[in-house]
């Protein structure tokens, strides 16, 4: 994308894509394994959906909101698996990928290290990864760590999204400048995809729409298969 492209926030979706949206989500979700290390990265030939986003974004929020379930990505929060990817099978169709959260303030170089060699090895030649969602607190904007992910994901050429999230938490004019500020540092950035999604997990606000747009991805217009 380019600086001169105009700032695009939202996009429209027909009833029928929202309704492949819900019925997409409405499938039974289950936690399928975690990966600490590369060499515990399944193997799969279903397309795959990616999660990202500093800690205590509200990534395990959106992911249950979209599932409609209470306390799926919970999981990502068990002692012992915050430093892993987790993967979820949505309905034998769909994976969705929930990325170590990133960013504490006081995390130690090895764990920062750690972080990066497994998110790294996860993207690298992830073929069936369709697109890595990025999750950004609405309150707070892009920060250099989320710029840090967002150069791994131009090198590796993965495409992905911003999202906003607890957009409930402040005003509608306060979302219109950040999304003005996000989208001007987009344009910095090769593989990000140029419409952000605003969303609220607490009140259901955006989810819908970002059902639907993952349900395009997956299959897009001319071949859908209901
Ligand atoms: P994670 O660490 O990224 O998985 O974040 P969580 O989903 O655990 O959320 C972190 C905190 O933000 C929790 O206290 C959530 O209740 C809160 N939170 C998450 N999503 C929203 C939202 O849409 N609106 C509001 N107001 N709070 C939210």
């Amino acid at each position: 994308m380019n600086d001169a492209e105009p700032l695009r926030v939202d996009d429209t979706f027909t009833d029928e894509e929202r309704e492949r949206g819900r019925k997409l989500f409405a499938q039974t979700c289950t936690f399928l394994l975690g990966a600490a290390q590369q060499e515990q990265i399944p193997e799969s030939d279903f397309p795959e959906i990616a999660f990202a986003g500093r800690s205590n974004v509200g990534k395990s929020s959106l992911i249950n909101a979209l599932t409609c379930r209470k306390a799926l990505a919970r999981t990502s929060h068990t002692p012992g698996r915050t430093q892993q990817v987790n993967f979820f099978d949505l309905g034998g169709r769909l994976v969705l990928a929930d990325l170590p959260g990133y960013g504490y303030a006081r995390a130690p170089k090895g764990e920062v290290q750690k972080w990066t060699r497994l998110v790294n090895a996860y993207l690298k030649g992830r073929v069936q990864l369709k697109r890595v969602q990025l999750l950004i607190d609405a309150r707070h904007g892009l920060k250099d760590v989320d710029h840090t992910l967002m150069t791994m994901l131009d090198q590796a050429a993965v495409s992905y999204q911003v999202t906003l999230t607890k957009v409930d938490k402040i005003k509608a004019n306060v979302v219109e400048d950040i999304l003005q500020k996000t989208h001007t540092e987009l344009a910095r950035h090769v593989a990000a995809h140029p419409i952000i999604r605003c969303t609220s997990a607490a009140k259901n606000l955006g989810v819908e729409d970002l059902r639907a747009e993952l349900a395009r991805l997956i299959s897009p217009p001319g071949q859908m298969s209901g």
